[in-house]
Formats: structure tokens, sequence, C-alpha cells
């Protein structure tokens, strides 16, 4: 497989799959660069070795060609500023033949949000509510041919592509993943946020050194089944927090008054246990929470058994039983995944059981740890409490992060390295 570190961009230009999505306020400012920051050691490489670069992104979910309100156009100076090069402009993904001809070595472009185009993600647009089968299904079809056409025309601007996408590398969209197959194997690579990201999760998933501890947290346990049940077959401890703690422990008989609980997914509970216990899998349950008598930061509150939470009450965080239970079985780790804070950990009075679990992962990863966080909140949550440096890698994919560990194979690695 070709790795970016050995390639020479000497005189080529190179398409550029980047996760340029940031998130914008009403007048347009970046309200954080981090997705843009991620991608520079990538770009600076090209660019030092004389290489020129056309980067392709996407912003927002677009529904229409142009879309004004998520036009890249908005990020192009910043881009300029963090690169230290002018970063040329084009207003249509589909026609920049002028631009990309124009394109000096050691310049960039930066080509239009590839989504105000339906074949970028291959989906059909504008179906009437009332649409048949029949008319959905020719859409489709129609999108999917015409798919072609729009990927080899951005792959006709370059001679070499690099995917340093990972937040989108679950899509098989067409600069993603369909591009990467109109280069040869020696011409696409992946850039250096996608090799650091690819690293660590086979850290996590397959150079695993025990004990493995995933701590998986968040609101519901619907949006986490796929992913515990592929962790029951590679972890030792699973400690189950958050909001889903709650379905959980009703299922098991105990007494969670108002907490948040999904009724439906009380067998499917039992089952995991169930499986977990089959597989020697220790799973680890809050003990006591902290339990409002309302959904606020200015709730009463009190230190509760995790059974016995009172009817107006819900649970909103761990206890300190809790907290000292999960700091000990991290601490006792080798490898360890964090997704999801042990509570409401954006109400400051419900965030002390996610700031313990953070601090015990920095002070696993002193000890020799590998440690990965990712997936969205604790993400935020590890930044909140200053605790990023601490960890061994914070991944920049949420969706790509949570499909990587159920087990799936991602599109956009695959095109790349062929698993
Ligand atoms: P997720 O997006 O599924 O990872 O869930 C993250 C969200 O779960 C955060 O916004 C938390 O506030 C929320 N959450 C965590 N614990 C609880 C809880 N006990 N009750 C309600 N929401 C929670």
């Amino acid at each position: 497989m070709q790795t970016i570190d050995q390639f020479s961009f000497a005189g080529k230009k190179a398409f550029v799959r980047v996760d340029f999505n940031v998130p914008v306020d009403e007048h347009f400012n970046i309200t954080d660069d981090t997705r843009i920051r991620a991608a520079l050691p990538t770009l600076k490489k090209i660019l030092a070795d004389g290489g020129s670069v056309i980067l392709g992104s996407h912003m927002g979910r677009p529904k229409k060609n142009p879309d004004p309100k998520y036009s890249l156009k908005v990020i192009v100076d910043h881009v300029s500023k963090l690169l230290g090069v002018t970063v040329h402009f084009a207003a249509d993904c589909q026609n920049a033949d002028a631009e990309v001809a124009a394109l000096k070595p050691g310049e960039a472009l930066l080509l239009e949000n590839l989504r105000f185009y339906a074949e970028e993600e291959g989906k059909a647009r504008g179906l009437a509510d009332d649409a048949s089968d029949e008319e959905k299904a020719a859409a489709k079809k129609a999108v999917k041919e015409s798919q072609k056409t729009f990927t080899a025309k951005l792959a006709s601007y370059a001679d070499c592509y690099v995917n340093d996408a990972f937040g989108t590398a679950h899509r098989a969209h067409a600069s993603t993943a369909l591009i990467a197959k109109l280069f040869t194997e020696k011409d696409k690579m992946f850039g250096f946020l996608m090799e650091k990201e690819v690293k660590a999760i086979e850290k996590i998933m397959s150079e695993t050194v025990r004990p493995f501890t995933a701590i998986m947290g968040g609101s519901k346990v619907s949006s986490k089944i796929e992913i515990i049940e592929n962790l029951l077959s590679k972890v030792d401890n699973l400690i189950i927090t958050g909001g889903m703690t709650y379905t959980f422990t009703k299922a098991l008989g105990g007494k969670i008054g108002k907490s948040l609980c999904e009724d439906d997914k009380l067998d499917l509970a039992l089952e995991l246990l169930e499986k977990a216990k089959k597989n020697g899998v220790r799973i680890v349950l809050a003990e006591d929470a902290h339990a409002a008598d309302a959904f606020s930061n200015d709730a009463n509150a009190i230190f509760v058994d995790v059974n016995e939470i009172p009817d107006h009450m819900m649970g909103l965080d761990v206890g300190p039983k809790t907290e000292q239970l999960f700091a000990d079985v991290i601490k006792q780790s080798k490898t360890i995944l964090w997704n999801g804070p042990t509570g409401v950990f954006e109400f400051e009075n419900f965030a002390h059981g996610s700031k313990v679990v953070g601090e015990a992962i920095v002070e696993a990863t002193k000890n020799g740890a590998f440690s990965l966080v990712g997936g969205g909140d604790s993400v935020a949550c590890v930044n909140k409490f200053g605790l990023a440096d601490g960890v061994s890698y914070v991944s920049t994919g949420g969706g790509a992060l949570l499909e990587a560990i159920e087990g799936r194979v991602l599109p956009g690695i695959e095109a790349i390295r062929g698993y």
C-alpha cells in the first residue's frame, strides 16, 4: 500500500478529500477549526514536496445546487491563513478545469461543497413526497449513473488521490470511496490524519493488550447495541454508563424513578448481560446515582442507590461509589476505549462522574495503557476537562469511529487498502 511519507508530490496535483465540515455561526464565522487543523500535516507535506493541492470537502447537508448557506467559500481565508499559501476557490466542483490548469506547484485550490451535487452521496433528490416506488427506483438509478461521470470529473483534475477525511470514511460516497478506484495502487493513499485514526483503531480492535476495558456511555442503548454486541467478543471489562444505565437497572428489577429508560429494550439488556456472562466479560454497572428532581443543573439532587431512585427523581450522573468502582477498573487496564459520558456532563453539577472517568483514563495512560477516546460527546468531555493531552488518541470521527468499533469495514478505508 502506498504511504504518504514515501510518496513524492513534486510536480503533481493531488486531490485531497478533507473533512472541512466545520461549524459556523450566523455570520459564517468558523466557531471551531479543529477539522481544518487536523488536515494541515498532510497538506503541508504535499505543498512542501512541490506538489499542488485540490481540496474536496462537504459542508452541512445542502439540498440543492448551489445552496449558499453551505458554501465553502466562507472558509477560504482561514484555510489560507493556516496553510500559509493563497487558497484559490472553484465555485463549481464540476467545472474547475480552468482553476486546476492555473494551479502551480505549492498552491492550493478549494472546490465548492461537493454535496451541492446529489451525485456526491449518490442519493436521489427532489422527489415528490408521494413519489411511487417505481419513481424512487428510477431516480436512484439515474443518480447512480450520473455519479460515475461526477466521480470521473473529480479524478480528472489530479495525478494522485489522498483521503484524509476520517469523519466520512464510513460513507461510500463519490469523493471518499468511488474516486479511489480511478487511481492506481501507487497513486492513492491515506493522509496523515487518516493513518493515525486507522492505527488507533487497530491498536484497540486487533493488537489489543489486555485487560481491555470499554466505557460505553451516552443516552440510549438503542444507538449502541451493535457496538456493545461487537465489544462483547473483544473486551475484558465493559462499563455501561450514562443514560443507558437505567434500562439495565430496571431490567434487573431496580427502581429507577423518572430516569431515562427504553422500556422496549429491557429484554435486550438482559440478553446482553447473558451474552457477556457466556463470553467471560465483566459488565460493570453503576451502584449509586446522582439523582435530581428535574432535568436541570439547579435541580435538587441526592446520591442514592441506583436501585432505589425515588419515584419523582431521575439519575443524571453516577454517584461516588460508582466513580470509585469505574476508576479502579480503568486504572487496571492496558487498553481503553471511551465513548459517551457517565451523565449529563453539559450540566456542571452532573459532570463529576465523567471527569473522574477521564482522569482515571489519563492515569492509566501514564502507566502505559493505550487509550482511545472518540465518538462525539466523550471528545467534548476530555476537552472540557482539559484532559485531551493525557490520553493516547482522540478520534476526529464520530460515526466513522463507531462503525469501525461495530466491526464494519469502512468504505473510505477499504477503497485505499483493500479491506
Ligand atoms: P450519546 O450521543 O448517545 O453518546 O449521548 C450523549 C448524551 O447523553 C449527552 O448529551 C448526555 O447529556 C446524555 N446523557 C448522559 N447520561 C444521561 C442521563 N443519565 N440522563 C439523560 N441523558 C444523559
